[in-house]
């Protein structure tokens, strides 16, 4: 039986803006297994932020809407459970990591008490038991124990990031949310970033979602992956299914749209065009306008999964009746 420790099963979500109603979140299936990392990938816009605050409940309620679906993590139904039960849940059995460090971090308190802080909240432990766990977590991190009493204005970016970890993790945390957590670092920080949290999910058996656009952060860090383009998870696989036998026309701009090390002459092709307008989302499949495989049928019904093993499903109507039909796929 699969160990599951997050399940997400038809969620919807929306926001009911003053210029008409945007469906962000449209009718998404997730798995998240214990141990193991799952990578979110798709451009801005996609609903791969809005998918993880859902499973935090921080969707802003208004203009942001559940509309329908289960979010299931550790057996707990999320959307069932009152908000102070919630409360229980951030941080003790899901964590999250944003984007940008810099502006995580509270200035004007020592990275230390702020790590002890998010221990007193989750845990039942004297003041001086959390400032030991703190100082604990900034060595499992890197960072000396001896620099508990700095401020954030003191650490580089990539030891911001850091400390953003040990705070996360310091609840050890059943499901760690990581939304492009090295993004604003530098390249060479990006690694060692990337590394420890590998690292630390092995340690702590942990399972993560990676929110990310790069294809290569994917490839160091998760098993599986799914990419999500208007609302849709358009396709899903472990790590060799997506990367090696790609089906979806828009996974497949994605490969071609980065550079190939063995192959530095091959020219680069973006995906033309932009996403649909998410006000307006075409009554066939989101991509059409994009792709070049196209059949008439795009234009008017929406794709369904096809599975092309256990893992694997593409929503696209190239399978329809012959899920042996291959991409171009200029990355191979
Ligand atoms: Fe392209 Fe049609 Fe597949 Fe959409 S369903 S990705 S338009 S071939």
């Amino acid at each position: 039986m699969r160990n599951k420790v997050l399940e997400i099963k038809n969620l919807k979500i929306r926001y009911v803006t003053d210029d008409g109603i945007v469906e962000a979140v449209n009718g998404i299936d997730m798995l998240i297994e214990k141990g193991r990392t799952l990578g979110l990938v798709g451009e801005t816009g996609a609903g791969k932020t809005t998918t993880a605050m859902s499973i935090l409940r921080l969707i802003p309620d208004p203009p942001g809407e559940i509309i329908s679906g289960d979010i299931i993590l550790d057996n707990i139904k999320l959307l069932e459970i009152s908000e102070n039960e919630m409360e229980t849940i951030r941080g003790r059995l899901v964590s999250m990591i944003f984007q940008d460090p810099m502006t995580a971090l509270n200035p004007s308190i020592c990275v230390g008490e702020q790590i002890s802080e998010a221990i007193s909240i989750h845990q039942d432990v004297t003041k001086e038991g959390a400032k030991e766990k703190a100082r604990e977590m900034l060595e499992i991190v890197g960072i000396p124990g001896s620099r508990m009493e700095e401020y954030p204005h003191q650490f580089s970016g990539g030891m911001k990031q850091r400390v953003i970890i040990a705070i996360a993790l310091s609840c050890s945390p059943k499901l760690l949310i990581a939304d492009e957590p090295t993004t604003a670092l530098d390249v060479t920080i990006q690694a060692q970033v990337l590394e420890l949290m590998k690292e630390l999910k092995e340690k702590l058996e942990m399972s993560m979602l990676m929110i990310t656009h790069d294809l290569g952060v994917v490839a160091e860090v998760c098993d599986d992956v799914a990419i999500m383009y208007a609302g849709r998870i358009v396709e899903q696989g472990n790590l060799e299914e997506i990367f090696k036998y790609t089906k979806h026309p828009y996974t497949e701009g994605l490969f071609n749209s980065i550079p190939n090390i063995d192959d530095r002459k091959a020219e680069l092709i973006p995906i033309r065009g932009l996403m649909s307008d998410p006000y307006n989302l075409p009554d066939g499949c989101s991509f059409c306008d994009r792709c070049d495989y196209a059949l008439d049928i795009c234009q008017t019904e929406k794709p369904k999964k096809i599975y092309f093993s256990g893992t694997h499903f593409s929503e696209c109507h190239l399978y329809s009746g012959n899920s042996d039909f291959q991409l171009n796929c200029g990355k191979k």
